[in-house]
């Protein structure tokens, strides 16, 4: 039984129906049945949004600073209760293991934990001055009313890497959720409102992002846009605030590397770089999609990852077992045309590229975990964010040429360097244009509040983390001049 009403937005505090009675279907990517409906919201229940969220902006901006960080830890109280069940929402909605899904809302829930506590510690400056009798000061403000347009994959992190820094800031949010996996969304918004956040502070507008994205970013009331999802709609939603010049944060797609020298602990580093690209059936923006690998152990490595992601267990969500199926249909057909792209072109399927066996699979968008070596870099396999559990491999031959590889792409997202010497380490750290470098480890989402960071084409102004308050505040420059007149 789900715990969410049937298709109902959630405005200003209360559930209801899109007003032209639109709905959506919501499917288990496993089976293809459908779970539940959502409302389709339109331009009219993006208004109705917007205008109370504006109402309660002034409000909550005013709320004492400590309160809001009360009300915003009674929330996470609320999302630790109900933890088990928004893991369940999220991963029958997106296919994932129920282990991952959980572990994915205990993050969100620290995160807002954390942001809870920055709420009181938003500070400006104190200034000096060239004239005697003047001072000066600047306030950090929030903006007023935020969107939030997020991407299906990781559901209730992405939510909540925004709202919980949004809200922290006294803006007010309203969220347009993938309607690829909207419920755990839903469910977390209306736990805000069950711990205190007043009417308008939080609504969600599940819709497609033609009819409810498009409208909320060009509303003349929303101050600022905050979007997680592909490059292609990050320059759509560019141009909509663009029109209104409003300032906008963008999280878009990746390509991203994993160097292994040869000095590598390769029985440590292997698994974790299978896993980088098959957890999340590899719809991570920070999915490990390229290996770049030094020749001397190429072979080696290329047979040895082979073995591992040709061991990967699949199932349904509630198997909970390594991977699950790809998160739609849509999905499915765009990995396997690039697997059949890649094979056109002389590439070689080391291991995967085909659908699993058997009645468990039978009605669900599975593939298997896939290899593809003899790749060059025009190949688009090599190019292009595939969204999907398939990783290239491509070789170098020496520090060099392994920074030139990791750099020609036109995403800037992650990049992992797996080697036992510390100089090399650090020159490569330091020499490649990337938002995030992880050493040793697949990637830095361990790291509590490390800025989730992005460069060229996978967006800017990004951050979340200790850095996150600053985005969500506009800085005021005062001066006021002191002494009698
Ligand atoms: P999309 O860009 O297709 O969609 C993202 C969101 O934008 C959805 O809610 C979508 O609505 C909405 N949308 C679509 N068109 C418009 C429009 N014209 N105006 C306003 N909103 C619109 O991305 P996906 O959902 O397919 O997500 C996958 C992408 O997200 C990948 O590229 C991935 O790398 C990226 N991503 C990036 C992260 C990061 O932090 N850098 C984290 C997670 C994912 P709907 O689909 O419901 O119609």
């Amino acid at each position: 039984m789900l715990s969410l009403p049937e298709s109902q937005l959630l405005i200003n505090g209360d559930w209801i129906p899109a007003t032209d009675g639109g709905t959506l279907a919501v499917t288990d990517p496993a089976t293809g049945e459908v779970i539940t409906t959502v409302g389709a919201a339109g331009p009219a229940d993006v208004d109705r949004a917007v205008r109370g969220a504006a109402e309660a902006a002034r409000a909550w901006a005013r709320t004492s600073p400590a309160e809001r960080g009360t009300v915003l830890r009674a929330w996470a109280g609320l999302i630790a209760v109900a933890s088990e069940e928004l893991a369940a929402l999220e991963a029958r909605d997106v296919g994932k293991p129920l282990s991952d899904a959980r572990r994915n809302v205990w993050i969100a829930h620290d995160m807002l934990v954390y942001f809870a506590g920055m709420a009181d510690k938003v500070t400006g400056a104190t200034l000096p001055s060239r004239l005697e009798e003047s001072f000066g000061f600047t306030l950090a403000e929030p903006h007023g009313v935020c969107a939030l347009i997020t991407a299906w994959n990781v559901p209730a992190l992405l939510m909540m890497a925004e709202a919980a820094p949004a809200l922290a800031a006294g803006n007010t949010l309203v969220v347009k959720p993938s309607e690829v996996a909207p419920l755990v969304v839903l469910r977390l918004a209306a736990l805000g409102v069950e711990a205190g956040l007043p009417p308008g502070t939080i609504s969600v507008l599940t819709g497609l992002g033609t009819d409810a994205g498009q409208p909320l970013v060009s509303h003349p009331l929303v101050n600022h846009v905050s979007f997680v999802g592909s490059t292609t709609t990050g320059k759509a939603i560019m141009r909509g605030a663009a029109e209104r010049l409003v300032p906008v944060k963008l999280e878009l797609g990746g390509k991203s590397p994993n160097v292994v020298f040869a000095d590598a602990d390769l029985d440590a580093a292997l698994p974790l770089i299978a896993a980088s690209i098959t957890e999340n059936s590899g719809q991570n923006c920070n999915a490990g999609s390229r290996l770049l690998v030094h020749r001397s152990i190429a072979a080696d490595v290329t047979e040895r990852l082979a073995a591992i992601m040709a061991a990967t267990r699949i199932g349904h969500w509630d198997d909970d077992l390594d991977m699950g199926p790809l998160a739609s249909e849509a999905q499915r057909q765009k990995v396997e045309h690039h697997v059949q792209l890649a094979r056109g072109a002389g590439a070689r399927i080391v291991t995967g590229g085909s659908r699993p066996e058997g009645e468990r699979f039978a009605h669900g968008y599975f593939v298997t975990p896939t290899l593809i070596d003899q790749v060059d870099p025009t190949m688009a396999v090599s190019r292009e964010e595939i969204f999907g559990p398939v990783l290239t491999v491509q070789e170098f031959g020496d520090t060099d040429e392994a920074v030139k590889l990791v750099d020609d792409t036109d995403f800037g997202l992650q990049v992992g360097i797996w080697t036992r010497d510390v100089s090399r380490a650090l020159r490569v750290v330091r020499e490649v244009r990337s938002g995030q470098v992880s050493v040793n480890e697949p990637s830095n989402v361990g790291v509590i509040g490390l800025p989730f960071n992005v460069t060229k084409a996978s967006g800017f102004n990004s951050g979340g983390g200790y850095t996150a308050m600053r985005e969500y505040t506009a800085e005021k420059a005062v001066s006021m001049r002191l002494g009698a007149w």
